[in-house]
């Protein structure tokens, strides 16, 4: 078997201005970079032609046997295209740090790739730099503020914003700055996060345009001052050179899949600190330009999709019309207490403890309203009886069910999940709605995703916590959805309990406010904002030649 990279190599792609051109685009819509990639304006969100349809591909919480949302939302795409649709992915930039930490690149696998997958998972166009500068734009403002006499009083020792830098190195997540006297500044504690974990990254994806996103820059809250008030980037003066550092990045990038399907691919916030889905901008842009949107959120359903629906189709005002949620007998069997080295073996008995993960997700998507299909990303070691097992389940739940081989063979190996799909968008078979209405308390807000959604006794609420609550509501700024961070591993906050866990609380150890993404940050562990690589990073395996090839983008 070829790997990815190697796949995306011999790829035969279209110049970009033509994979432009199929979506009504003339070259007055684009800026190229290069032959391959291009910006797309956002003149074209005021078109009015008529909305397309919104598919989002989510998952049963993952685990490292690996599920494949992107492959899937990728192979989608192309198997709608195959049924002589037109359809697009849309889909989040890859970071650095995983790329050379433990993942990889992100742009799919096997034969449901994006292109060019080398530099979708490098520099792209910039984005991520852009993000990275407006970010350390207002950070050095926040301390040469202070500098120069400090007259909005900042208290230095409650400054919450942090430098971002796109990297895994945990050597800079608490350190001092100011060091060295009077000329270099006031010494304080600091530290940096990684940029998609920044509000900056966030502003970036729920903002409706660029005058939209620069007043969201002016209102993050960057630090308190000696009163306890809350001091705002607008009170600092540079959320006009923010937005002007971010004049080309607001524009979605355009590239396309292995089958020249076009995929849009702009901004990618985590999925723990942020909400973990492309930007809003290309998401709305893709269903003016295509007739299907296929796109993704990261990590599980009850983080993802959860987070999507009540966060950024709120936002948004966009109805979801299907969703697929992608499993893989591995995961379920993971979930059914297999270790990792023994997934390979058939195991049914397993399967059938794992595959409560996947009737919560089900039972979680349909309460908004919108209907599921199952998607078994199929691996090569899945054994036959262990597929049917799946597919059965699903008949007796009266779920829609697909065996999905995109990554091995393509749009062709998804057709049977894409007429699944349409057949939920012509019958009308959704009707979304958000869970829970943005002005109920912030507790009540958490309390409906943590029992509707993980299947919790109740939520536990530490005195920091209520604190921060107490502070948030002072200072009127609770009427916002919330945005939980949570393990991805487990439906509970307890990364050991996998499967569908009952009896438990979940404890809400912080609570922190992106008031210029527009969420509450609901903190139930230890959330990690800046990785750290692990002992062989990806970044060991990965070469250049003298002509060019790369090695090792996985
Ligand atoms: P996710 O979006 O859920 O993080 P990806 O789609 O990025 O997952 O896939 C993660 C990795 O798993 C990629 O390297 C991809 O090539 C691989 N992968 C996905 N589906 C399959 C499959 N059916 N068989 C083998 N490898 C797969």
């Amino acid at each position: 078997m070829k790997t990815d990279i190697q796949i995306a190599q011999e790829a035969q792609m279209d110049k970009i201005v033509d994979v432009a051109s199929r979506l009504g685009l003339n070259e007055d819509d684009i800026d190229l970079y290069g032959k391959y990639k291009c910006k797309i304006s956002l003149d074209k969100l005021n078109s009015d032609k008529e909305n397309g349809k919104l598919i989002l591909v989510t998952a049963i919480n993952p685990t490292p046997a690996g599920e494949g949302k992107s492959t899937v939302t990728i192979g989608l795409s192309q198997a709608l295209n195959k049924l002589d649709k037109n359809a697009i992915a849309v889909l989040r930039e890859p970071s650095l740090g995983p790329v050379f930490g433990i993942k990889g690149g992100a742009a799919g696998g096997g034969y449901a790739q994006v292109v060019p997958m080398e530099d979708i998972n490098l520099h792209f166009t910039g984005d991520m730099h852009a993000i990275t500068a407006a970010n350390n734009l207002l950070s050095a403002a926040i301390d040469n503020h202070i500098h120069q006499g400090n007259k909005l009083r900042i208290d230095s020792r409650r400054i919450v914003f942090k430098r971002v830098i796109d990297m895994n190195d945990r050597a800079l997540r608490s350190l001092v700055v100011g060091m060295g006297g009077k000329p270099n500044g006031f010494l304080r504690e600091d530290g940096f996060m990684i940029t998609v974990a920044s509000e900056v990254m966030a502003v970036l994806c729920l903002s409706s345009d660029l005058m939209d996103l620069k007043k969201r820059m002016g209102d993050i809250l960057v630090a308190y001052n000696l009163d306890g008030q809350p001091v705002y980037c607008k009170d600092i003066e540079v959320e006009g050179a923010m937005a002007l550092l971010m004049k080309d990045a607001i524009k979605p990038n355009l590239v396309q899949t292995l089958e020249n399907t076009p995929a849009i691919i702009h901004g990618g916030p985590f999925a723990n600190i942020a909400h973990g889905c492309n930007s809003l901008i290309a998401t709305k842009l893709g269903l003016k330009l295509s007739d299907y949107v296929v796109t993704e959120a990261g990590f599980g359903a009850d983080l993802g999709a959860e987070k999507f629906f009540n966060i950024k189709c709120r936002y948004g005002n966009l109805k979801p019309e299907a969703v697929v949620i992608v499993a893989t007998v591995r995961a379920l069997k993971h979930h059914g207490g297999v270790k990792k080295d023994d997934l390979g073996t058939p195991d049914v008995e397993a399967l059938k403890k794992g595959i409560k993960n996947l009737e919560k997700h089900i039972e979680n998507v349909k309460k908004f309203g919108v209907k599921p299909v199952v998607a078994i990303n199929r691996f090569v070691s899945d054994a036959e009886e262990e597929l049917s097992f799946i597919e059965e389940f699903c008949n007796e739940h009266g779920v829609e069910v697909a065996l999905t081989e995109v990554w091995a063979n393509g749009g062709e190996g998804g057709v049977q999940l894409a007429e699944k799909v349409l057949n939920i968008i012509d019958n009308k078979e959704s009707d979304f709605k958000v869970l829970y209405n943005e002005n109920i308390s912030l507790k009540d807000k958490v309390e409906v995703i943590a029992k509707e959604i993980y299947g919790a006794d109740g939520v536990e609420f530490t005195r920091k916590a209520l604190n921060n609550i107490k502070s948030i509501e002072k200072f009127g700024l609770d009427k916002v959805p919330v945005c939980m961070a949570k393990t991805q591993k487990s439906l509970s906050d307890n990364d050991k309990l996998l499967g569908r866990p009952s009896g438990f609380n979940i404890t809400v150890k912080e609570v922190k406010i992106s008031n210029g993404a527009g969420f509450a940050v609901v903190l139930t562990g230890d959330i990690m904002t800046m990785p750290g690589l692990p002992k062989v990073p990806a970044a060991n395996k990965m070469d250049i030649s003298d002509d060019g090839v790369i090695e090792g983008l996985f």
